[in-house]
């Protein structure tokens, strides 16, 4: 009976060709990495090939955020190979590396440290993948499960979640938080008006401005139709909560004329602050949505800090029927994400075209951080 050949060096470099995996390998003494010939279509140019510890980082093009564990790694097994834990021969890394257009792409690094004794490894051996779909795929499910679609703020869930576990674990105990509930005044009128699509305009814009006015490390959240939820953390100073309440009132009011006829939407806000109203979160949400309801009970268009004097039965019943008008949202489509349709949709469905393009040029202008004078001049200069 003949004998099975054992795989030869020429079989692994032609199983390397047939695969879309990159393999590769460094030679720890001398030095020197070699890769398959696949490893130029992905990045361009073959690898340099002498002096790998030293030329890492012109060998792989690796994005600043993620190169620590790859680097790492190679100078322990270059300097301290005996502290390596059994675990560490084989590691799995996903990092973006530059590829041949010079754009950072997701791949999926296995590598695998050999040793010629119980002691000394003398060659790493790597397989690289292609994952960059596969992540986009994967971070585009994940905002879709956090974010609310219209504006990109965190939704309901997340928004609690966050701030349920934020109070648990991380709030410091010298410090106030503030959770803020915020309810736009007169926006039915709006909506019933200019139409749905754009009071989803409308509801982007009042979003975005909200969302500027909090630090990146606060959280902002949609949590229903017209209505939104901010946590300010680690407040050192109390004239802050007042401070920020005051530019909501100042942002939050716009208004929108058509045909000889304005409508008016400002904001109405709600406090509760931890630990002097509770430090669960649903103490706090009942009891900054309780204020909330007394600011819109004395007028609107103002914030109010919950006290403990603020009348009961009516808020209870009140917020019973909000609830159940919230429940029946439609689910819709980013309007960031989708820009242009919404455009289009705005401007066909708009009854009045100046309004819808004045919000429209706002809109973009608060996202991509721009005046509106500046878009109008890009316009007509473009348009010469
Ligand atoms: P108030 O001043 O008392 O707050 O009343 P309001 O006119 O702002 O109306 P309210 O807050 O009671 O209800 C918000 C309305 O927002 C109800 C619903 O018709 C509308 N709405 C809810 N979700 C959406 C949405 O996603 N897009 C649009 N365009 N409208 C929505
Ligand atoms: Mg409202």
């Amino acid at each position: 009976m003949t004998r099975l050949r054992q795989f030869d060096v020429d079989s692994y470099r032609i199983l390397a060709e047939l695969s879309e995996a990159v393999m590769f390998e460094w030679q720890i003494n001398p030095d020197c990495f070699f890769a398959a010939a696949n490893w130029k279509l992905n990045f361009g140019h073959d690898p340099i090939t002498e002096n790998f510890s030293q030329n890492i980082e012109k060998i792989f093009f690796m994005h600043p955020d993620d190169k620590d564990v790859l680097l790492e790694y190679v100078n322990k097994i270059k300097t301290s190979p005996d502290e390596l834990s059994f675990a560490q021969n084989y590691l799995k890394i996903e990092m973006r590396l530059k590829n041949k257009d010079q754009e950072y792409v997701w791949f999926r690094l296995r590598l695998i440290l050999r040793y010629i004794d119980d002691v000394h490894p003398d060659r790493l051996l790597g397989m690289m993948t292609n994952i960059d779909e596969e992540k986009k795929e994967f971070e585009l499910l994940r905002y879709q499960a956090q974010k609310d679609l219209l504006t990109g703020l965190y939704n309901k869930m997340t928004a609690n979640t966050l701030i349920t576990e934020y109070l648990e674990n991380s709030c410091l105990p010298d410090k106030k938080q503030a959770l803020f509930i915020i309810d736009i005044d007169g926006f039915k009128e709006v909506n019933d008006h200019f139409g749905h699509l754009f009071g989803d305009a409308v509801i982007a814009d009042l979003a975005q401005r909200i969302e500027k006015t909090f630090r990146e490390t606060d959280i902002v959240g949609r949590i229903g139709g017209d209505e939104f939820i901010v946590l300010i953390k680690n407040i050192s100073k109390l004239e802050l909560i007042e401070q920020k309440a005051q530019e909501l009132l100042k942002y939050l009011k716009r208004t929108y004329s058509s045909n000889g006829e304005t409508y008016a939407v400002s904001a109405s806000i709600g406090i509760a602050l931890c630990p002097d109203h509770g430090t669960f979160f649903t103490d706090l949400f009942n009891k900054a949505d309780h204020a909330l309801y007394y600011v819109k009970e004395h007028g609107k268009n103002n914030y109010a800090l919950y006290h403990q004097k603020l009348p009961e039965a009516a808020y209870n019943n009140a917020r019973i029927d909000k609830q159940k008008l919230d429940s029946t949202k439609r689910r819709k489509k980013s309007f960031h994400e989708n820009v242009i349709e919404y455009v289009f949709k705005i401007l066909y469905h708009t009854k009045d075209a100046n309004v819808a393009i004045n919000l429209i040029l706002e809109v973009i202008g608060e996202k991509y951080d721009i005046s509106r004078m500046f878009i109008l001049e890009q316009t007509s200069v473009g348009g010469m």
